[in-house]
């Protein structure tokens, strides 16, 4: 027996982008679900937790939720560069506790919340437009029936791809991590470690979670470099190398690992009764591979565009459609300038890095945030060349300003 559920909106996958549109939907009084494959919400991390703090308290994401970070170091082969700051502006979070509460807060708005629901199938209607989706649930076969499906299943994205909209993504980023506790912790200061041997195509860091816990990690881009992060991962924490070596004995909590799409802002996110969010919508910010804050953003502007829709009774892609002109607006043109930075990124040998880290060395804070945020609003980049004459810095103005025009 099929045991089938009629709601106004179903949404597949309680991440941070399923958890934040149940919130809003469910909060303009939507009948609203949200399906979860996992025994519980965050049950597996696959990501290290790195956001800002403006963004933590725009969403009002508690203060036990994450540890706070003022010091931003980078490390080359040859060079070492640590920018500090007086205040924290970034921060890594206790990912399991901040995705709970963002699914409470929902749940708290009245959404439903099901878990070890495995979404595989779309449900149809006579014209080929999505109506529900199926799979298996805690007693076996199971239908959801609604009027708008939001795809937030993440990398996978199972619902988009089952309705033939999208393909797999070609390109994306791998990343390994461990959660370890370790004997010589600064909880203040991150590290991102760059260079062909700490990562090929990509970048290494410590995310410090508390003053006896941090996270290391290798992120590799894919098909750039064919580098297992996982074996690459072993191979730093047992080689003791560059900003590792400090951390004295480590001991491993647990292991994460996770894909993220890296193909930039290629795929249409609204159809008939449908739209996508969060990675499964490609919103991440290419340069670090953080998507946690746009999940959350645009999952909360699905949730009420979707609202809207079901409100007044049309679920088209035209009225769907104020969603994407949303989060194109937003950050279409940034994504686009971070793309660029990525692909000169990419290219770099051990020298080019070296000398990469002397001009990370000239910006102040809030511009070295501003880059690593992709924040290139054209008044930021022009301050920051004005400030900065050096050759290098200028070549990274033109970089951004050539991939707006
Ligand atoms: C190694 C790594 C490190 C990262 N580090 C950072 C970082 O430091 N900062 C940052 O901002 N971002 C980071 N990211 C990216 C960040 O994790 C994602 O952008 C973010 O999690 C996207 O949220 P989401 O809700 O769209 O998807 P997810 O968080 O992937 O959530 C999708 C949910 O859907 C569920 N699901 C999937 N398929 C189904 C199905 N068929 N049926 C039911 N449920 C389903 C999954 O179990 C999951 O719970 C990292 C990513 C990786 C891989």
């Amino acid at each position: 027996m099929v045991q089938k559920f009629e709601y106004d909106l179903v949404i597949v996958g309680g991440g941070p982008a399923g958890s934040s549109a149940a919130f809003e939907a469910a909060k303009r009084g939507i009948r609203t679900a949200l399906l979860e494959r996992e025994e519980s919400i965050a049950e597996t991390v696959r990501t290290s937790g790195v956001t800002w703090i403006q963004n933590i308290k725009e969403f009002g994401i508690p203060e036990d939720c994450f540890n706070p970070i003022k010091n931003y170091s980078f490390c080359s082969p040859n060079n070492e560069v640590t920018i500090s700051d007086e205040l924290p502006s970034a921060a890594v979070l206790d990912v399991r506790k901040t995705y709970r509460w963002l699914a409470d807060q929902a749940a708290k708005q009245g959404a439903e919340i099901f878990v070890k629901t495995n979404v595989n199938k779309v449900i149809k209607d006579d014209k080929g437009d999505i109506v529900g989706v199926s799979g298996t649930g805690l007693q076996g076969e199971i239908e959801f029936h609604s009027k708008v499906v939001i795809d937030a299943s993440g990398f996978s994205s199972t619902v988009c791809k089952a309705m033939n909209f999208v393909t797999q993504w070609k390109r994306f980023g791998a990343g390994a991590e461990y959660e370890v506790k370790a004997e010589n912790i600064d909880k203040d200061t991150w590290w991102l470690m760059v260079g062909q041997k700490y990562s090929p195509a990509g970048y290494a860091w410590i995310f410090p979670v508390s003053k006896d816990v941090v996270r290391i990690g290798v992120g590799i881009g894919k098909p750039e470099s064919s580098v297992d992060p996982t074996e690459r991962l072993k191979e730093l924490i047992e080689t003791k190398i560059g900003p590792i070596g400090k951390l004295g004995k480590i001991t491993p909590i647990e292991f994460h690992y996770g894909l993220i799409p890296n193909d930039g802002l290629s795929r249409k996110t609204v159809y008939n009764n449908l739209i996508l969010v969060g990675d499964s919508a490609g919103q991440a910010n290419p340069l670090v591979l953080e998507g946690i804050r746009y999940a959350i953003k645009f999952g909360r502007i699905a949730g009420k565009v979707a609202a809207q829709a079901i409100k007044v009774g049309k679920t088209d892609e035209e009225s769907l459609a104020p969603y994407e002109k949303n989060w194109r607006k937003e950050i279409q043109s940034k994504i686009n300038s971070a793309g660029k930075v990525q692909e000169r990124w990419i290219g770099f040998s051990d020298d080019d890095w070296d000398k990469e880290l002397d001009v990370i060395k000239e910006l102040k804070p809030e511009e070295f945030l501003d880059f690593i945020k992709a924040d290139f609003g054209l008044t930021n980049m022009i301050k920051l060349a004005t400030r900065h004459p050096k050759l290098a810095v200028r070549q990274l103005f033109n970089l951004v300003k050539n991939a707006k025009e």
